[in-house]
């Protein structure tokens, strides 16, 4: 029997275009491909963009009134109906239930945020700024936008871009990734019913063909990328060069640096929550806990406890980790416990032989930790993007500071310590997008923007927050006179009172 194939959503309704290339879409526990999704030629993207273009002229011209209340009742319906997201979420992600559900609720969250458009689209105004001269400014939407996802977060990373950008008064096309494309599907049907006019909210499946169309596209105002550094920085580059706003969000190593005096019982939660969640499989996770001397070995010992009671099985039983989401990363996951080994780093507990509550066929990897890992490692250098934590040692708050600020990312980091001083010092010297203070995964909430710093952002905006706004707007400063009986002749220079 043929796989069910997921198509294209453009303009209200299912589309399937001139493409007959596909890609297998897995069931990570059960470690088979269960649907396919079809990848998008040149023209069925252009085909998109055209719809997206005439849905345009209405939306963007739409009362602010009537514009937020269909996104309230998205978030409405999006609280309603979030279990079968979730469901959607771990069968093609892998996460557990609980987690594709916690994703849900961060994306609501900037929906929430974007029901405040009236106020956040409001201009400013002043009154007699000459003698009978205003000024005022006012905010506009920029026309089609593109938002291209990363696997790892099917709902919450396009909810970071698509409320506001449909908000503003924008219309969107979302390229999700073909790992797990049914979220977005799922989500362009709740916008229909929700009331969005068709063709406002779009999605168009596929790989680099898709991605470059749009990244090309001349009616494309803007891009907003998160996945991988190397794209990252290739869709900034290419999206800028054709004349786009690019905000592209790449990927991350990030450290949790504790000091002697921190709580010990709260860093090893904080460590194994970090390192474990969703398999390692988030921007956010801690991938390297830097233990300031003497602490280490009591760390050591008190996450290899803690992480003796996580169970690892299919998402939709009662499991605490997923698998990875696909046979081919878990594979390279892995491999870096291998290359640890033999740079000759500790592993003090071996993911590779889990047993997992699952089909034997899951793309399965039990969390995994590693001791004395050397910084000239590439285990230690790269995004490895998987339930793989590493210790790093070191003599001194200093320099551990200055082994995190010599890292290529800067997306999140974290201290742990009882110490006001040591922690405010650390807020200011480190160089780092987002940082928690006894909080391992400082996510931003949806009022405040979401990006880090170095090879985790390339661009000068970040997700949601005021800067959303700022992002998927132009601003027009409009100088108005009204004549009155007293105007008079001729003046070639600036006004002056
Ligand atoms: P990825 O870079 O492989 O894919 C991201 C998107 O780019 C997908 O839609 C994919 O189809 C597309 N793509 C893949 N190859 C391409 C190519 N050659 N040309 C053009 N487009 C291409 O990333 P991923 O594996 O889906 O996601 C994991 C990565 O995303 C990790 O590096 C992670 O750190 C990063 N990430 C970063 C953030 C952040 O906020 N900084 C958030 C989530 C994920």
């Amino acid at each position: 029997m043929s796989q069910p194939i997921i198509n294209h959503y453009v303009g209200g309704a299912e589309f399937v275009g001139e493409s007959d290339r596909l890609a297998d879409v897995f069931d990570p526990a059960l470690g088979v491909a269960t649907k396919s999704v079809r990848l998008a030629t040149t023209g069925d993207l252009v085909a998109a963009v055209a719809v997206a273009k005439t849905a345009f002229e209405t939306w963007s011209t739409m009362s602010l009134t009537k514009r937020v209340a269909i996104v309230f009742k998205f978030r409405e319906l999006l609280e309603a109906k979030k279990g079968e997201l979730a469901a959607i979420i771990t069968e093609e992600h892998g996460k557990v239930l609980s987690d594709a559900l916690g994703e849900i609720t961060r994306g609501q969250e900037v929906v929430e945020f974007a029901c405040g458009l009236p106020h956040l689209l409001k201009g400013e105004f002043s009154l007699n700024a000459s003698t009978d001269v205003d000024v005022y400014s006012l905010k506009q939407a920029l026309g089609v936008v593109g938002i291209i996802s990363p696997f790892n977060f099917p709902a919450m990373v396009p909810m970071w871009f698509f409320p506001v950008a449909i908000a503003a008064g924008n219309t969107v096309i979302l390229k999700p990734s073909e790992k797990d494309p049914s979220a977005a599907i799922w989500m362009a049907h709740l916008w229909k019913e929700a009331g969005l006019p068709d063709g406002v909210f779009n999605v168009v499946h596929g790989d680099k063909v898709s991605v470059d169309a749009l990244l090309e596209h001349p009616d494309v105002e803007s891009i907003s990328f998160v996945g991988s550094t190397p794209i990252a920085q290739y869709v900034y580059e290419t999206g800028a060069k054709h004349g786009k706003r690019v905000q592209a969000l790449g990927g991350a190593k990030n450290h949790m640096l504790v000091l002697p005096d921190a709580d010990l019982d709260l860093v090893a939660d904080s460590a194994v929550n970090a390192g474990f969640g969703s398999a390692g499989e988030r921007c956010m996770a801690i991938s390297v806990v830097v233990a300031v001397d003497p602490i280490g070995d009591d760390l050591v010992a008190a996450v290899k406890d803690k992480m003796s009671a996580i169970k690892v099985g299919d998402g939709r039983r009662s499991c605490d980790m997923g698998p990875l989401v696909t046979e081919v990363h878990r594979d390279k996951v892995a491999s870096y416990i291998d290359i640890a080994e033999k740079d000759g780093a500790t592993i003090v507990t071996d993911g590779r032989d889990v047993k997992a509550d699952g089909e034997a066929a899951g793309f399965w990897l039990g969390p995994t930790l590693i001791d004395h890992v050397p910084t000239s490692s590439k285990v230690y250098q790269e995004e490895i993007f998987g339930p793989v934590l590493s210790v790093v040692r070191v003599k001194s708050y200093e320099e551990g500071v200055a082994l995190i600020n010599s890292g290529a990312f800067g997306n999140g980091t974290a201290i742990f310590t009882n110490d006001g001083g040591a922690a405010r010092k650390f807020v200011t010297d480190i160089q780092v997008g987002m940082v928690g203070v006894n909080v391992p995964i400082p996510v931003p909430m949806a009022y405040f923007s979401f990006g880090g710093w170095k090879h985790s952002l390339f661009g000068d905006s970040r997700a949601h927050g005021e800067e959303g706004f700022r992002f998927f707007t132009r601003q027009k400063v409009v100088t108005s006179r009204w004549l009155d009986p007293s105007h008079g002749g001729l003046n070639l220079g600036f006004p002056q009172n």
